[in-house]
């Protein structure tokens, strides 16, 4: 009891990362807050599965049109909250929220609806099985802050429309905009009990784990997600981990600079570099590496780094201060070990604490902290390669495996390589908009994750997959029933040959033995 005590009387507080401002102090929800929350969550779900498919996308067509009249509101709200541009917060943020929902009307029904298995076994030719897709329960998602409105809003959406509940628990850091989510959920019919928020840091994250949930998704960091797979572990509560990335990007010795080098510069300054599938890495072919350099160091002067909220800007701030002690590590590391830095590499205090200028580095090699640990920060490392397969090596010598991109005027070319990486995405001539694109699951592979959210694949995350068999002879036993006797061994191996054996011959002969299976009278 003084543990919940303790936990309740802590708080969390939101701040706009460009100026310092508190914009909110919340409570943090304490472990009997979240047990009550995830109890309310149950109850309540039951009549929200009972609803049906149709219905829940009715909901989700109400969402989408509400998110779409509010979509400068709900885009000003994440920018004073996580710092993007507004132009971000709408195209990364609400536009992907916008279409998910899209996806989901089109295609949750037909997704979700009951499945007829066929059976190829002869033996069981006489059953009917369907497959039926439940809904968990109640589901927990747990978000970071540097996509806090799309990742939890395009999970959260998914969970519902498999009639599931929801329990929340956002980053410490954005709590505000997860609570607009939650109004443009309510007013969209969802009731209060099927989707709740529960603000909180890391301790109310952990009191959802050890909470009733039924399943978790959770979205953040390698070392969270580790302890969080070791806590579910403890009692097997299913989880989706969608963890950090060190995304590389090959630029292959027949890329058009030019758009390549404005895709390495949005890709990996988009978000102020904080987005898991920025490009964290950028080898470039040894022909094309010089001009490759100039371009993007030309481009990357000309950007507008400033606030959010200012029409001009084109980078934020970072989210805080820790995050930026991380760039600043890595730049440093860096440059004593060798590398160039041809742009930016250092703060720009004159606009406020968390703003860093975009960096390009030149000449890093792996033996670098850039190219090894997740920066996530506005940096871009630049090494040359001598020919693709020492680019797929480097590429793949990483403990991460979120996506990667391949740019080449080649598109057969760059699809061939892109069986190659060791990655959950890869991108010909794209770099992280696969995050946009509601058909394509998102997720990574080694210590970038497990599972998917998105698509497909993200929504069959959340139904239970259950096996429904039903016999067309209600009234006949099984021949594979007690009573065997010596004659049931050999006409079985009979029935096997009949349809396992090589050739015409001794299958007939495997049937002419199986024959008198049909006259068995089991026990
Ligand atoms: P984080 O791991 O610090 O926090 C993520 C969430 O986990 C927060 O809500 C936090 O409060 C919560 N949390 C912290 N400790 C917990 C605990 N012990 N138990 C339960 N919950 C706990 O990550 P972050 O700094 O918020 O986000 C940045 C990281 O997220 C980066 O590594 C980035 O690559 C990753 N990320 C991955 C994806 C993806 O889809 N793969 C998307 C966005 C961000």
């Amino acid at each position: 009891m003084a543990t919940n005590l303790q936990i309740a009387a802590r708080k969390i507080a939101s701040v706009n990362p460009a100026t310092g401002e508190v914009l909110r102090e919340l409570e943090c929800a304490g472990e009997a807050d979240v047990r009550d929350a995830v109890t309310r969550a149950r109850v309540a779900q039951a009549a929200w599965a009972e609803i049906g498919v149709r219905r829940r996308i009715a909901v989700l067509r109400e969402f989408q049109h509400r998110l779409h009249e509010k979509k400068s509101e709900i885009a000003e709200a994440i920018t004073r909250e996580a710092g993007k541009p507004v132009a971000e917060a709408l195209t990364t943020e609400v536009l992907v929220v916008l279409d998910a929902a899209r996806f989901l009307i089109e295609n949750a029904y037909r997704l979700l609806r009951d499945e007829p298995v066929p059976h190829g076994n002869l033996a069981t030719r006489l059953k009917r099985g369907r497959l039926l897709g439940e809904p968990y329960g109640v589901v927990g998602i747990i978000s970071p802050w540097n996509y806090p409105f799309s990742i939890p809003a395009t999970e959260t959406l998914a969970a519902l429309v498999a009639g599931n509940a929801v329990v929340l628990k956002p980053s410490e850091l954005t709590p505000l905009v997860a609570l607009e989510l939650a109004s443009l959920l309510h007013q969209s019919a969802v009731p209060h009990d099927v989707f709740q928020v529960v603000p909180g840091d890391g301790a109310t994250g952990a009191a959802l784990i050890h909470s009733q949930i039924d399943k978790l998704v959770f979205t953040g960091s390698v070392a969270t997600g580790k302890r969080i797979a070791a806590a579910a572990a403890e009692r097997l509560l299913p989880v989706v981990l969608e963890l950090g990335g060190k995304d590389p990007m090959l630029v292959l010795d027949d890329a058009d600079v030019d758009v390549a080098s404005s895709a390495a510069v949005w890709g990996a300054f988009v978000n102020a570099g904080q987005t898991c599938l920025s490009v964290e890495r950028c080898y470039v072919h040894r022909s094309l590496y010089e001009a490759f350099l100039k371009s993007c160091v030309e481009k990357t002067e000309r950007l507008c780094v400033g606030h959010g909220l200012d029409g001009e800007t084109d980078v934020g701030p970072m989210i805080h201060e820790r995050q930026l002690q991380i760039v600043e590590a890595h730049v440093q590391d860096a440059v004593a070990r060798g590398a160039r830095v041809l742009a930016g590499g250092q703060r720009l205090r004159e606009l406020g604490e968390n703003f860093y200028v975009p960096t390009v580095l030149a000449d890093v090699t792996h033996e670098m902290r850039i190219m090894r640990e997740e920066t996530f920060g506005p940096v871009l490392p630049v090494m040359a390669f001598e020919n693709d397969d020492e680019a797929v090596r480097l590429a793949n010598d990483s403990e991460y495996g979120l996506a990667a991109s391949v740019w080449t005027r080649n598109r057969a070319r760059g699809e061939r390589l892109a069986r190659r990486f060791q990655a959950g995405a890869v991108m010909v001539n794209d770099v992280v908009s696969c995050f946009g694109i509601s058909e394509a699951p998102h997720g990574g592979m080694k210590a970038s994750g497990l599972g998917r959210t998105h698509g497909r694949f993200g929504l069959e995350e959340m139904v239970r997959v259950k096996y429904v068999d039903s016999d067309l002879m209600p009234g006949m036993k099984k021949i594979w029933w007690y009573g065997y006797g010596e004659k049931f061994a050999r006409q079985m191996a009979g029935f096997l040959d009949m349809q396992f054996a090589p050739g015409l011959r001794p299958r007939l002969r495997g049937a002419l033995r199986a024959a008198g299976v049909i006259r068995r009278k089991p026990l």
